[in-house]
């Protein structure tokens, strides 16, 4: 590979680190060879992590002159995964570890999407995420996979995970972002929550994480087949956003995508109001009015 640290400058940002490489390198291959890349960008070493308490490691100085990089074993998707987040640490020198030349980051580190407003830990962790995201999932080569797809569907994300080698929670992230509908993906284990991602113009999910999936959502029914995207089918939109109530309810759909450890994730996809004609307006109105004021 040609590319070098040179070849980065002072880009501090994910976003600009990204940029650089992906210019330097504008024929990267997907999957994205994310070994070869540490190898040109200063990591000599990655090694196999021995611990249950940490996902993945950095050693460094903190004039970056070189580093290794420690991620524990597993499916492959996830590793690879680490191996970008602790490329990210590396690269970002306003990047401070914990302990002098050595960052340590659990699994809860890797799935950080925010951080709390003035934690510089937890700023980051969600900056070597995003690092590890764009860097996994490139956004021209993503658009470009991207245009196959129209109508959401989680066999997308699952098509995605598989061709960009990330994990389906990765995949599932950036499909939400890039979709151009409004949709969510709601990842639910044990019954409950346990995370969310939505699309910007998706309205705020009401069942917060930690609480559990509805009892009329299609996950409770047990008709769905491990490993396989289950139907798109509407269910009522007060199970998951809230709907005003003198507004016409907007159509919502759920698709069930069950594993095979208990986890699932569960697509929302939201359809706008269809424009009311001006007749049917004033009957609604009118009727509203005689509900409102007990009139018959
Ligand atoms: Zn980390």
């Amino acid at each position: 590979m040609p590319i070098s640290r040179k070849d980065l400058a002072d880009a501090g940002s994910p976003e600009a680190l990204v940029k650089r490489i992906l210019k330097a390198e504008p024929n990267l291959s997907v999957p994205v060879p994310i070994q070869e890349l540490c190898v040109s960008l200063g990591i000599v070493k990655t090694e196999d992590f021995d611990t249950d308490e940490f996902e993945g490691g950095l050693v460094t100085d903190a004039k970056r002159s070189e580093g290794t990089i420690f991620a524990k074993r597993g499916g492959e998707p996830r590793r690879r995964f680490t191996i970008a987040h602790e490329l990210g640490h590396f690269l970002m020198a306003h990047h401070v570890p914990d302990q002098p030349g050595r960052f340590l980051c659990k699994s809860s580190d890797l799935l950080r999407v925010q951080a709390k407003e003035g934690d510089q830990r937890q700023r980051r962790e969600v900056e070597a995420n995003r690092f590890a995201a764009l860097v996994l999932m490139p956004p021209h080569l993503l658009r470009g996979a991207m245009t196959a797809f129209r109508e959401p569907d989680l066999q997308h994300v699952l098509t995605l995970a598989r061709d960009f080698a990330v994990g389906k929670e990765t995949a599932a992230r950036a499909y939400v972002q890039y979709h151009p509908e409004r949709i969510a993906i709601i990842v639910a284990g044990n019954g409950r929550v346990q995370r969310c991602y939505r699309s910007l113009s998706f309205p705020t999910i009401i069942c917060g994480v930690g609480s559990p999936v509805p009892t009329r959502s299609r996950y409770q029914s047990s008709s769905h087949r491990p490993n396989i995207a289950g139907d798109i089918a509407a269910c009522s939109p007060d199970l998951w956003i809230d709907v005003k109530r003198d507004l016409r309810a907007p159509a919502l759909y759920e698709q069930v995508y069950l594993q095979q450890n208990g986890f699932a994730m569960i697509l929302l996809r939201l359809e706008p109001v269809p424009e009311e004609s001006t007749e049917e307006r004033k009957l609604e109105e009118g009727w509203r009015y005689r509900f409102h004021s007990g009139r018959r």
